[in-house]
């Protein structure tokens, strides 16, 4: 009998424990056939897993959702990045008519004055590219840290995201920024100069600061908004719903997940 994409994902979650980052996405690697994406946003965590898959030699698609509003910083990093580590980084754009569409409803910078307006601009940016990169995709890899915030504290190493139809692991989920910086050290890893003045997670220009000591590392993105209403979409199902385990059926998206790269 096949083994359904949610046991699998169980059984993957159950045996991904133990492992290391690197054998986590082996094993993902090995257990799921088909087209596997990883999402980077060329920040810390990403670009050690970058490494990790471009080490390892796996057959993993790396790409990345350009916005457009990404700083400088990030785009010589994408160049260098494909430069050391021999590895093309796929870019997905929205859609040209979205965009204008957009800017003409609420100005370059609209997103400043509401968050409706706020979302409605990562849905274009983002959402839109991402559902295209992951259209045919059997898995998805992403760089999420439990401890990044307290929406992530849930989230597990491996999870059947139903609504895409896809397993989706997190193989430095349980890791600290620390030990991905440490990581990144050793290995000679190149990181966004950004980091280290204050940006530690880096997303689109105008939506992302320094954090000031003290603060969540997250705290810089969307400052202006309160926690709560942190969420871009990118890692909610297709349906509106957060694709991981635990999550009660008709839980909504807002309640939680503070977005991602
Ligand atoms: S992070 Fe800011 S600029 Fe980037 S897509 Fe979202 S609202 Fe738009």
């Amino acid at each position: 009998m096949t083994q359904s994409p949610q046991s699998l994902a169980d059984a993957l979650n159950t045996a991904a424990g133990p492992l290391t980052p690197q054998g986590r996405v082996k094993a993902l690697r090995e257990a799921v056939p088909g087209r596997i994406v990883f999402t980077t946003s060329l920040g810390l965590e990403d670009q050690v897993l970058t490494w990790m898959i471009a080490g390892a030699g796996l057959a993993i698609d790396i790409v990345t959702l350009d916005t457009g509003r990404m700083f400088p910083e990030t785009y010589a990093l994408w160049q260098e990045t494909e430069t050391r580590c021999g590895v093309a980084i796929a870019p997905f754009y929205p859609p040209a008519d979205a965009v204008e569409k957009l800017v003409a409803a609420q100005g370059i910078n609209g997103f400043y004055n509401s968050v409706e307006a706020r979302k409605a601009c990562c849905h274009a940016r983002k959402v839109i590219p991402l559902a295209r990169a992951l259209q045919d995709a059997a898995g998805w890899i992403t760089g999420l840290r439990a401890d990044q915030s307290d929406h992530r504290g849930a989230l597990s190493f491996v999870e059947f995201d139903a609504s895409r139809g896809l397993i989706k692991l997190n193989p430095i989920f349980d890791w600290t920024r620390e030990q991905a910086l440490a990581c990144a050290t050793a290995e000679n890893i190149p990181l966004n100069p950004l980091h280290e003045k204050g940006f530690l997670s880096i997303g689109c220009a105008p939506c992302t600061r320094a954090v000031l000591p003290g603060e969540n590392e997250r705290a810089g993105r969307w400052w202006w908004e309160n926690e709560a209403q942190k969420e871009c979409g990118l890692h909610v199902g297709a349906d509106g719903k957060l694709a991981r385990a635990g999550v009660a059926a008709g839980e909504s998206a807002a309640a939680r997940e503070s977005a991602a790269p």
